[in-house]
């Protein structure tokens, strides 16, 4: 396939924020008159890169273009689209591209000078507004100095990230001050405007509408009469009653939430969402400062070159990165900004409500989320002793630890996923549900009969442990064997070479194989030596363990603080905690108590077939309306024995097994 020299020219560019001294269409018009220059066929106008733009293509014809995506991610649209067609295309001759930060602004330097390489050895001539790269020949050398201007030139590029994060960060501050748009999408029952510096309103701006016209900005300003009569419905209905109540009422009234029907990424598959309130909806826009005509700025911090403080950009930090290592990569992440770190500036219209009495609201909003608003979900197991081990029998659901007064509780993971669609608001206290499985670990534990085992299986590994000597000698009989082993096959290996003939050679050749296979044997033997011996040291020092703890007990059970040894425990004896609920008749509604519970140890079958399926609330609501609630295990309570007398028999320390009634 032999590339024509002067056939078809193409236009890539890539624009992400349009801070740039020409317009697309400026860069296009320039692809012209070089094509011209040239005697190239190309067909690009900017008439037709604006339309692009507008409708969000980033292929059309000789026009490759990609909009909004950041220079350091090398897979694009439109790129991707150009490279392959003009692999592909063999009239394609020349690539017309602005500049080389407007084709990559790599992380790593060579990336770009790789991503030219691919073009021009295919026979391609690069043209960039200050220089023309031409293809690059079979068998010839590469132009050293070519190749470091290159590296050079994308070395400056991914270095303009930065200037440019400097310079967007320099910008939001100044527009924050003012209480204008720093971009985005404005909460619910707002919208944006365009606004003139002084604060004349021009028009309003539809979604995602993008304008830049000097001596303009975009404003935040309340929306629709109807978003803004549910806004303070939520209100009113919150002041009395916990924002899952609320968002329950708004879902029966079928009011749809704030992002009903957008599109969403869940697990990397776009679906609509469903368009239900939940508590975070609600209290959201109960916190929203706009609705005390305030705005802030910076509350979260992004961006993997420089970050927003209110005194300007800062440099991240290590906290400003992952600590779960997903990659060999560090990957920053987003945090929430310190409140003294955000912006606070007035809006350019009254409150929409009156401030002392949301004042009082969001104080008891704060007083009902506890001490946990804003912080990360605990991860370890210090506040959650008995994580993934307490299941509600009513739904076969395990139960989730939520924070609660201060405290925490286990709550139904089934209640909480569909939000309180199925199931009931069935709970228990965490400390009394630890407290509890405690006891019975203690019960347990410290029985005559048990402790009695305990004992003979120490004298049993200290049996062992002597025995464990004789194997000491066992080891060092065998590597000695083996190291003459191997210094004979070196020998042997030696002699190999030099064999005189092809008798000779064969001969060596089977001491040779006869040798490496009593290597072979040896290695294994010594390993299978080695791997029984280190089982013994953990055994031992696992029973130490649980004596140990066993001895602590009482001390754990009433001791703050001693949550993690709690677990430690638990996970030892594999303690888990089945629950039942019933719905009690109180002096004025009807509670779910639980009314009776299975505690189980070590291997022994739980009372119910736990439930195995998602736990996702996406993908559970996917499950309930394509199969319907039958495609949970059935789990009535009565279905299973709940009536389980207290032990059966011990069989050894590991494999303690064991039910007691509550
Ligand atoms: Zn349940």
């Amino acid at each position: 396939m032999k590339r024509s020299n002067q056939g078809r020219g193409m236009f890539y560019s890539r624009d992400s924020l349009g801070l740039h001294e020409m317009t697309p269409g400026e860069y296009v018009r320039w692809a012209q008159g070089k094509a011209k220059d040239l005697g190239l066929t190309f067909e690009g106008t900017p008439e037709r890169i604006e339309k692009m733009i507008r409708t969000g293509r980033s292929v059309d014809g000789d026009i490759f273009f990609d909009y909004g995506v950041s220079g350091n991610v090398l897979t694009r649209e439109g790129l991707n689209a150009m490279v392959e067609q003009a692999l592909d295309d063999p009239s394609v001759s020349h690539i017309f591209i602005p500049r080389r930060d407007r084709l990559a602004r790599p992380d790593n330097p060579l990336d770009g000078v790789r991503l030219e390489d691919v073009l021009r050895v295919a026979g391609i001539t690069l043209v960039f507004m200050d220089k023309t790269c031409p293809p690059h020949h079979k068998g010839r050398r590469r132009n050293p100095a070519d190749l470091i201007m290159a590296m050079l030139d994308y070395d400056r590029s991914g270095q303009d990230r930065r200037d440019l994060a400097q310079k967007i960060i320099y910008a939001q501050i100044r527009l924050a001050k003012l209480g204008f748009s720093t971009g985005g999408r404005p909460p619910y029952g707002f919208r944006r405007w365009l606004v003139r510096e002084d604060g004349t309103r021009v028009r309003e701006l539809m979604e995602k509408e993008k304008v830049r016209m000097p001596g303009h900005h975009v404003l935040w300003l309340p929306g629709p009469e109807e978003e803004l009569a549910i806004i303070r419905r939520i209100l009113e209905m919150l002041e009395s009653m916990p924002a899952g109540r609320v968002a329950a009422a708004l879902n029966q009234d079928g009011i749809l939430s704030p992002d009903a029907n957008r599109l969403r990424k869940v697990a990397g598959v776009l679906s609509r969402t469903r368009g239900l309130w939940n508590h975070t909806t609600v209290t959201n826009i109960a916190r929203n400062p706009l609705l005390l005509a305030m705005r802030s700025y910076g509350r979260r911090c992004v961006g993997d070159q420089l970050r927003f403080d209110c005194n300007g950009p800062r440099e991240l930090t290590d906290e400003d990165y992952r600590t779960d290592r997903v990659s060999d990569q560090v990957k920053p992440k987003v945090i929430r900004n310190p409140e003294a770190n955000q912006i606070v500036s007035a809006a350019r219209f009254e409150p929409l409500v009156d401030p002392a009495r949301h004042q009082q609201l969001l104080a008891k909003l704060d007083e009902r989320g506890g001490r946990q608003r804003g912080k990360p979900r605990a991860r370890g197991q210090a506040e959650n002793p008995l994580g993934c081990r307490v299941f509600d029998m009513n739904c076969s659901w395990p139960m989730y630890r939520n924070a609660y007064n201060g405290s925490y509780r286990y709550r139904c993971g089934l209640y909480q996923q569909t939000h309180g669609a199925e199931c009931s608001h069935n709970h228990v206290d965490g400390p009394t549900a630890t407290r509890f499985v405690l006891s019975c670990v203690r019960q347990r534990l410290l029985s005559p009969t048990l402790m009695k085992r305990l004992e003979q299986r120490l004298t049993e590994l200290a049996e062992r442990q002597s025995a464990k000597q004789g194997s000491e000698q066992e080891t060092a009989r065998k590597s000695s064997a083996l190291a003459k082993v191997r210094a004979d096959m070196e020998k042997v290996s030696r002699n190999l070479a030099l064999a005189d003939n092809a008798d000779q050679y064969r001969a060596v050749a089977a001491v040779f194989e006869e040798l490496k296979q009593r290597e072979a044997l040896l290695t294994r033997e010594l390993s299978e030596l080695q791997s029984s011996t280190g089982n013994d040291i953990d055994m031992a020092s696992e029973v130490r363990k649980t004596l140990e703890l066993a001895e602590r007990l009482a001390e754990l059970a009433n001791r703050e603080g001693a949550a993690d040894r709690a677990a430690a425990l638990f996970r030892l004896s594999n303690a888990r905690l089945f629950l039942a609920f019933s719905p009690v008749q109180l002096k004025k509604q009807v509670r779910n108590r639980i009314t009776g519970g299975v505690v189980t140890f070590g291997s022994a079958a739980p009372p119910i077939q736990i439930h195995e399926g998602p736990t996702d609330h996406t993908k559970l609501a996917a499950a309930l309306t394509s199969a319907g609630a039958d495609s949970r295990p059935s789990a009535a309570c009565d279905s299973h024995e709940c009536t389980i007398g207290s032990g059966q028999e011990v069989e050894s320390l590991r494999n303690v097994q064991h039910r007691g009634r509550i």
